[in-house]
């Protein structure tokens, strides 16, 4: 069950002992923040020709883990989630090789699911019978769903931000709530004082081996995975051993900083021997109400100073006092290849929400949206080049989606009653003409790359109601324009023979299409010569990165008035 080969060094003194779930702190110093170490000249070349055999999930790394045999009656099918390629993202950002670890795929929709497996089996084995936990939400659930399997009963303490249906869903699993009006950092207090005082064992977050463990097992899933897809083994020359890939960069959305920490501790131990050739650059990712560890790493500390009072509605994201895991973090950042600390607004991250779910088919929650809105701006600033791997850590979803995201007027309705009076078949067409309005703007999409009109159609589809042309060169571009008369037209500049200039001559040339609206979308950068011919012709220019930001929609909607 304990890993033998595991021992455990006290980072203070480099005190080391042996594996054991209950010893929270250094038996020599007291100190609170130890790390795991294996073998690792020995699992170097042992373990990979092992992992053929195994199924992909967090157990297939397990002498990489303090504990190596899961209790069979304890198993919800934890880790092993799906990487999947990130195509329309990636094609409105201009990276081609960008990828999404869906974790929302584990047994309760968030990564918390590895941190609960590993640590329940592990308290489970040495006989503890109640656990005390703070949480801003999904810990609480994940450790709920696996203490019920396990028979231990769980205390949970939630701060009043967390989403009273994610409250509902800890309780369900049997687990008793205990909700505190205050920040996360003064419910992690209450926690730990409750805890002492009753003599319950308390987890201990990022200074728990076992949760930081846990996290580690999404860098070797995705070393693996990305094996697979960027270097597809040779054929006929039977390798034994995976190939591993370590990305150019982990994004993550940070509250307490333990899964870059863990995933970092994952491809520092694979670096360590030998399995992948870089260390990944980690994109650690806050909202700007409550951003320490951003704050920190810009002014260059080496130590957070905690947010008092967090300023955001995501409270997935609240940890206000990173404490020593930030420092941890950076420390081996610099040590390694480096990576970002960045912030996003409330805002952003819900507008991400939107791009997710409306372009890639996923639907997350706030907290998970946070990394995609930094990935955005890291991309923007340059930060992460076109060509570099990137993984982003879709870390959560939410079932009921929150109705602060939709917003009004997102449903239509069909009443089959009134219907049914005229005569049925007459009656339900005429219910089901209201849900459309007879006439929507009629937008023309003049591209020569048939991906780009797919994108820019997308984008307008999946926001609003038009009716769509397109037109592949500036020619037909031309005759749309006199046949259809459209509204607006979304124009490329960049086309053979008849160029987007040459569209906006010939249309201005007649007075039937000369009132027609232009905006201009270009991947290209334009000279200050052709912006001056642009000038008074078109009615917007817009850069292709610039869908993301909501700019078209918004540049479509005020044409449209
Ligand atoms: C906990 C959580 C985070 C933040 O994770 P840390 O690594 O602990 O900072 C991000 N997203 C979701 C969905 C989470 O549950
Ligand atoms: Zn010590």
């Amino acid at each position: 069950m304990l890993n033998e080969h595991c021992q455990i060094e006290c980072l203070d003194c480099g005190f080391q002992a042996p594996y054991h779930p209950l010893e929270t702190v250094c038996p020599a110093c007291g100190g609170a923040w130890r790390q795991a170490t294996y073998d690792y000249a020995h699992l170097a070349s042992d373990l990979p020709p092992r992992l053929k055999e195994r199924a992909f999930d967090l157990w297939r790394y397990r002498e990489m883990l303090p504990i190596t045999q899961p209790a069979p009656e304890l198993r919800l099918s934890e880790g092993g989630t799906p990487l999947i390629r990130a195509l329309n993202l990636g094609m409105m950002l201009g990276c081609s090789n960008l990828f999404m670890k869906d974790e929302r795929q584990g047994p309760t929709a968030s990564f918390k699911d590895r941190q609960a497996a590993l640590s329940i089996s592990a308290l489970k084995a040495a006989g503890v019978r109640e656990v005390v936990l703070a949480s801003t939400g999904n810990v609480a659930i994940a450790y709920s769903a696996y203490a019920a399997r396990a028979g231990i009963k769980l205390w949970a303490f939630l701060t009043s931000l967390v989403p009273a249906a994610k409250m509902r869903e800890v309780a369900l699993y049997g687990t008793q709530v205990i909700k505190v009006t205050g920040s996360y950092d003064q419910a992690k207090q209450v926690a730990a004082e409750f805890a002492r005082q009753r003599g319950i064992f308390l987890d201990t977050g990022a200074r728990s081996i076992t949760n930081i463990e846990s996290m580690k097992t999404i860098a070797y899933e995705i070393a693996e995975q990305l094996g697979e897809v960027l270097e597809p083994p040779a054929n006929g020359l039977g390798t034994t051993r995976p190939r591993w890939r370590a990305p150019d960069w982990y994004i993550q959305a940070v509250s307490g900083g333990m899964g870059p920490l863990g995933v970092l501790k994952g491809f520092r131990e694979m670096y360590q021997m030998g399995w992948i050739d870089r260390i990944p650059k980690i994109g650690v990712i806050q909202v700007e109400g409550c951003a320490p560890m951003v704050n920190a790493w810009k002014q260059g500390r080496e130590v957070a100073i905690p947010i008092q009072s967090p300023r955001t509605n995501i409270a997935t994201l609240a940890t206000g006092d990173p404490g020593r895991t930030y420092t941890l973090l950076r420390n081996w950042m610099l040590e390694g290849s480096g990576g970002a600390f960045e912030s996003v607004s409330d805002e952003e991250a819900f507008r991400a929400i939107h791009f997710l779910a409306k372009m890639e088919g996923m639907s997350v929650e706030p907290a998970a949206a946070v990394a995609c809105a930094g990935l955005i701006k890291l991309v923007r600033s340059g930060q992460i080049k076109p060509h570099e791997v990137v993984v982003i850590n879709i870390s959560g979803h939410t079932l009921p989606v929150e109705r602060t995201i939709l917003g009004e007027g997102w449903s239509r309705s069909v009443v089959v009653s009134d219907a049914m009076h005229v005569g049925a078949e007459e009656g339900l067409l005429a219910a089901l003409s209201k849900i459309t309005v007879d006439r929507f703007p009629r937008i023309a999409i003049v591209d020569d790359h048939p991906e780009a009109r797919r994108l820019i159609r997308r984008i307008l589809q999946s926001q609003g109601d038009y009716t769509l042309f397109e037109a592949a060169s500036g020619r037909e571009a031309i005759e749309l324009a006199r046949r259809e008369h459209p509204d607006l037209i979304i124009l490329d500049l960049m086309m053979p023979e008849v160029d987007g200039f040459g569209v906006i001559e010939a249309l201005q040339a007649q007075p039937e299409t000369a009132e027609i609206p232009i905006i201009v979308v270009t991947a290209k950068e334009l000279t200050p010569a052709e912006k001056e011919r642009l000038r008074g012709h078109i009615q917007s220019l817009m850069q292709k990165g610039d869908f993301l930001s909501d700019d078209l929609l918004d540049e479509v909607r005020a044409l449209l008035k």
